[in-house]
């Protein structure tokens, strides 16, 4: 029976269903498999071909254990992925291009960026849980991009869960807030917050501080950290490995990076031996992760905007779980190294440790100038138009695809290009196509309410709506 731990070693170990509902560890810790399930290739490789339901099926069950049973768990999948949510039929398709290089499209769901493969799952699973235990939630979160439009559409069909975003009035780009906006559902809540990001952040840091309001509500967070997430993308590692080199070749991913969530969950599916060689750090301008893996020195800077905005961040928080495991699990040390981070704005690792890491990942650093002429060179050799996201983790693979042809190099594609139409224009003089989930939006009526920003006038709103 599979077993959670905290990376601080604080707390006891708990089910699949405790960290699925509680998020963080009480430590402050996160939450990471007492012990790393093994996946079967022989069996595995007996399942190329088959639909993404399957797959995750097999990836996931040994994660969740006897927590939901089995038959439950392979229907919340097919609803998952089904052609309802994903509009290909192969969810995360793969388009070749070139001899040994490929891009896996990541942007087939309702919001159009990869955190739909792991929130629609999200969402559905806390829903199950919820109603088994006769529970509700009220979810707060605040967002100034792609996370807030991902976890409303995850829940807008959710019984159980009352979903309050808040996003700074006027600050995000309109693709972006018409996302959030145009769902109409009476679990689903807009707050438009007369400040910044780092207010809306800020207040809702002050709302869950507020032990009263936390448990008369049931607040929870659907943040980045939570296991869960991190679980539902090693699936398309595997779907990836499956298709292109089955247990014959290993093949390498590079990964556009900001909290190290997606590119962690390409580490976890190496250690359960899925045949994974390099995984490629693609880091835009903020370039801490790219400085670590040059230096063993994790060091802070500002974030400064760029045109990748959903990797404008300077700490990344799934770090910690990897920290763990290149620690070899000595919690002590992950305890001394995060208190020196928080501390310190930084921490350094022993030469043995960096050359380790060093042995897994490698790293680059794309500008916005070097992103903008990825966009015009994979315009230029492939007719496809590509989001300034994947042109960093294009960028990143381009000298593993030069130097290494006989293995095959995999850019992930985080986001639609229609999502950043600016940059695409701006690099390739062309208008990206609309798929038919944004054209909806575009024209659709907006629902939100804007606040001031006073987290009391904010706590009184969500009072009055909850449904708790
Ligand atoms: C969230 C996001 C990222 C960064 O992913 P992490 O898991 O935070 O490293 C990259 N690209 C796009 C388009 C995103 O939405």
């Amino acid at each position: 029976m599979i077993e959670y731990i905290s990376t601080r070693g604080g707390v006891a170990p708990q089910s699949f269903t405790d960290v699925l509902l509680s998020g963080t560890a009480e430590d402050g810790g996160l939450f990471i498999p007492d012990e790393w399930p093994e996946i079967n290739l022989d069996f595995l490789q007996r399942m190329a071909g088959m639909p993404y339901a399957h797959v995750a099926m097999e990836v996931l069950k040994p994660f969740i254990g006897n927590a939901i049973p089995q038959g439950d768990l392979f229907r919340i999948l097919e609803q998952t992925y089904s052609i309802e949510n994903f509009d290909h039929a192969a969810v995360a398709p793969l388009v070749q291009v070139g001899p040994n290089a490929w891009i896996l499209e990541l942007f087939h769901g309702p919001t159009l960026s990869f955190k739909d493969y792991a929130l629609q799952l999200l969402g559905r699973l806390f829903d199950y849980e919820l109603q088994k235990q006769g529970k509700r939630v009220t979810i707060v979160g605040a967002t100034s991009g792609d996370t807030g439009s991902a976890a409303i559409h995850a829940c807008k069909d959710c019984k159980n869960i009352d979903i309050f975003i808040l996003h700074p009035e006027g600050r995000t780009s309109d693709i972006q807030r018409k996302q959030m906006t145009t769902v109409e559902a009476d679990n689903v809540h807009n707050i438009a917050v007369q400040g910044t990001f780092d207010d809306c952040q800020a207040i809702v840091k002050t709302l869950f501080s507020d032990r009263g309001l936390r448990e008369e509500l049931h607040l929870s967070a659907i943040n980045s950290i939570n296991w869960a997430r991190i679980m539902a993308q090693t699936v398309y590692y595997a779907s990836t490995v499956l298709t292109l080199g089955g247990t014959a070749r290993s093949v390498s991913f590079s990964v556009p990076t900001g909290n190290f969530g997606n590119v962690y969950a390409g580490w976890c599916a190496r250690t359960m031996g899925l045949p994974i060689e390099d995984l490629i750090v693609s880091t835009n301008r903020n370039d801490i992760l790219h400085r670590f893996f040059g230096s063993g020195k994790m060091q802070v800077g500002s974030v400064e905007p760029s045109i990748s905005p959903s990797m404008d961040i300077q700490v990344s928080s799934n770090f910690e779980r990897y920290l763990c495991d290149l620690c070899e699990r000595d919690h002590g040390a992950v305890v001394k190294l995060m208190d020196s981070f928080t501390k310190n704005k930084a921490f350094s690792l022993s030469g043995e440790l960096t050359h380790k890491a060093q042995k897994t990942f490698r790293s680059y650093r794309c500008d916005d100038a070097q992103t903008l002429e990825t966009i015009k060179m994979a315009y230029d050799y492939t007719g496809m138009l590509i989001d300034p996201h994947t042109a960093v983790a294009l960028y990143g693979a381009m000298d593993r695809i030069e130097d290494r042809p006989d293995t095959p190099t995999v850019v992930m594609a985080c986001a639609h290009a229609s999502k950043f139409p600016e940059a695409v224009e701006q690099a390739t003089g062309k208008k990206p196509v609309v798929p038919a989930q944004l054209d909806n939006v575009l024209s659709k009526p907006e629902f939100f309410t804007p606040l001031a920003n006073d987290a009391d006038k904010i706590k009184d709103f969500i009072r009055q709506n909850a449904k708790q």
